[in-house]
């Protein structure tokens, strides 16, 4: 079974307990705003362009998407990814992100890391979005267990339950991430409804321990304590006792370049962030700060 991912690191500290490999499948969904890897959210091989890297050396003049006037210029229309560019190029500036796997090579590459995760470690699963191929990823998910794996996954919650119950029996931790609790808000951010999220979240929460993740983007997904009032609300009701807030960063805007998009979020930081913590905290929550997604 071969499916498609975009990266595996190694000696990972946020993304589930002890020490983790976190394998991150390509396609999502969601089209968050703030999204910090959009080299995620297309189901496909893409090319990705660092003009800090290229010293103009001509060497990738092999397809009618790369013309040379001034400086190279580059056609997205008329690549189709096939990766010649990437394996001529000396300094990556030209790379291609994404690639089809087996199921088993993934694993067999996580398993080199088995000897570090002692008593809690493990592996993660994260993407995008890891339900985007739910046979692939069932099909690691098994495979990992076959190897006394612990597992994790991070999820936006957004996939049919068929596909996640399927799953979830191989599954030992859930990070779930909650994007804004307002159904209306979501919408706009994200650009899907919530209420499947927010039911698979209970169904989910049923079966195993999940930890909400919720990166703060001030003054979009969260405006006030007022939302996390809403977000305690969700957990106290669903017994969830644990809740990881995460800053949001600006790490992944030159990606948007190099993939030739915009990124136009313009966001203010008046610690908001630490007002949400001190709230979920009033109201009875284990809170945590900080990490990276
Ligand atoms: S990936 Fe292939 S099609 Fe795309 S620019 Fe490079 S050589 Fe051309
Ligand atoms: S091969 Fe790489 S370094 Fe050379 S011109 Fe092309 S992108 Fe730039």
């Amino acid at each position: 079974m071969k499916g498609i991912i975009f990266d595996i690191q190694h000696f990972c500290v946020h993304d589930g307990p002890g020490i983790r490999t976190v394998v991150f499948l390509k396609g999502c969904p969601l089209r968050c705003i703030w999204c910090c890897n959009p080299e995620s959210q297309i189901l496909a091989p893409e090319l990705m362009f660092d003009a800090e890297k290229c010293i103009d050396c001509k060497k990738c003049a092999v397809c009618d998407a790369i013309k040379f006037e001034s400086t190279i210029s580059l056609n997205r229309d008329l690549c189709n990814a096939c990766g010649v560019c990437d394996e001529v190029c000396p300094t990556n500036a030209l790379r291609i992100v994404g690639k089809h796997v087996e199921a088993r090579e993934v694993i067999e590459e996580v398993l080199k890391d088995f000897v570090f995760y002692k008593k809690s470690g493990g592996v993660t699963f994260s993407g995008g979005e890891p339900f985007m191929q739910p046979d692939f990823l069932t099909e690691m998910l098994r495979i990992s267990k076959e190897e006394a794996l612990d597992v994790a996954i991070e999820t936006s919650g957004f996939a049919s339950w068929e596909k996640i119950e399927r799953a979830i029996r191989y599954i030992d931790h859930v990070l779930f991430d909650i994007k804004a609790v307002d159904g209306e808000k979501h919408v706009l951010l994200t650009g899907v409804r919530n209420d499947l999220i927010l039911e698979n979240l209970r169904r989910i929460s049923k079966e195993r321990e999940v930890v909400l993740r919720c990166v703060i983007v001030e003054g979009y997904n969260f405006e006030s304590e007022e939302d996390a009032l809403k977000l305690a609300d969700i957990s106290r009701s669903l017994g969830i006792e644990r809740i990881d807030l995460l800053r949001y960063h600006r790490f992944g805007e030159k990606k948007y370049r190099m993939l030739g998009r915009n990124y136009e979020l313009k966001v203010r930081d008046t610690g908001l962030i630490h007002r949400i913590r001190d709230v979920l905290k009033k109201e009875g929550l284990r809170v945590s700060v900080g990490g990276l997604i």
